[in-house]
């Protein structure tokens, strides 16, 4: 679904992400795994469109996506949550999923404030988008309450749903469990489940090894910016530069 060639982008003299060639295949859940600053994060960045690259092509589906925005990215299909929650806490649960929905149609400002036909229009699609999006994370309930009101778990839910909302093809989560208790980790683990069943492609940074040998069908590990290894997680956890790596971090 998603091929990456030599990717690559420095910050300084420090090579985030070195010559990266990998995909991410359709209706599977991928893991990108690797120790602290292996380049995780910018790789989502990178594919996501809010980095650009200072080597390699992205594509997605057969187009190439190199250094296009992040509204064109998504619009394609590929959304993101972020490592650290970025709700917001004074919005409703709603109102932030219909956020989520809005970067996708990206109706414009100047819409919103002369409430053109086109902006009631969208308004409309936001707020039906963005249900369906809380749906789907189990906060229908919760809608109306403040994302802010929501414990760890529910807010992460938010962030989910959020990404969800711009109806995406491909769903990009970094460390979504990060933060999270056992049980909340394995009704996490239920929900991305559900997501794939319902056709949607997952790729994932996560730390939780449980999670990742649970729940991935396909492994990359990077270290320090490189693609060490990529397979099952049985490969990939017998793999000598993988132990070697995280023995060393
Ligand atoms: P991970 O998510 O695997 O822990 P990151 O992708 O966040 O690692 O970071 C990889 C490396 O790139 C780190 O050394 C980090 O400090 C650096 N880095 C990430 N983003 C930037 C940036 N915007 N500017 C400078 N350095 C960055
Ligand atoms: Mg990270």
């Amino acid at each position: 679904m998603l091929d990456v060639e030599n990717l690559g982008i420095r910050f300084g003299g420090l090579h985030a992400v070195r010559d990266v060639t990998a995909s991410i295949p359709a209706g599977q859940i991928t893991a990108i795994i690797g120790p602290n600053g292996a380049g995780k994060s910018t790789f989502f960045n990178l594919i996501s469109g809010f980095y650009r690259p200072t080597t390699g092509t992205i594509r997605f589906q057969g187009e190439d996506l190199t250094r296009r925005p992040t509204h064109e990215v998504v619009a394609r299909g590929v959304a993101r949550t972020f490592q650290t929650t970025t709700i917001y806490r004074e919005l409703s649960v709603l109102e932030n999923a219909m956020i989520g929905h809005r970067v996708r149609t990206r109706a414009g400002l100047l819409d919103a404030l002369l409430r053109t036909p086109r902006e009631r229009q969208d308004a409309r699609g936001s707020r039906d988008g963005a249900l369906r999006a809380l749906e789907r994370v189990g906060l229908v309930q919760q809608a109306h309450l403040p994302a802010g009101a929501l414990t760890q778990e529910g807010q992460k839910r938010v962030g989910i749903a959020m990404a969800l909302a711009s109806e995406p093809k491909l769903l990009l989560l970094d460390e979504p469990a990060a933060g999270m208790n056992p049980e909340e980790t394995v009704n996490l683990m239920a929900l991305i489940r559900e997501l794939v069943a319902g056709g949607l492609t997952v790729a994932l940074v996560e730390h939780k090894m449980s999670l990742v040998m649970g729940l991935a069908d396909h492994i990359l590990v990077l270290h320090h910016g490189q693609l060490i290894a990529q397979g099952t997680p049985a490969q990939v956890s017998r793999d000598p530069a993988v132990i070697e790596a995280y023995l060393g971090s």
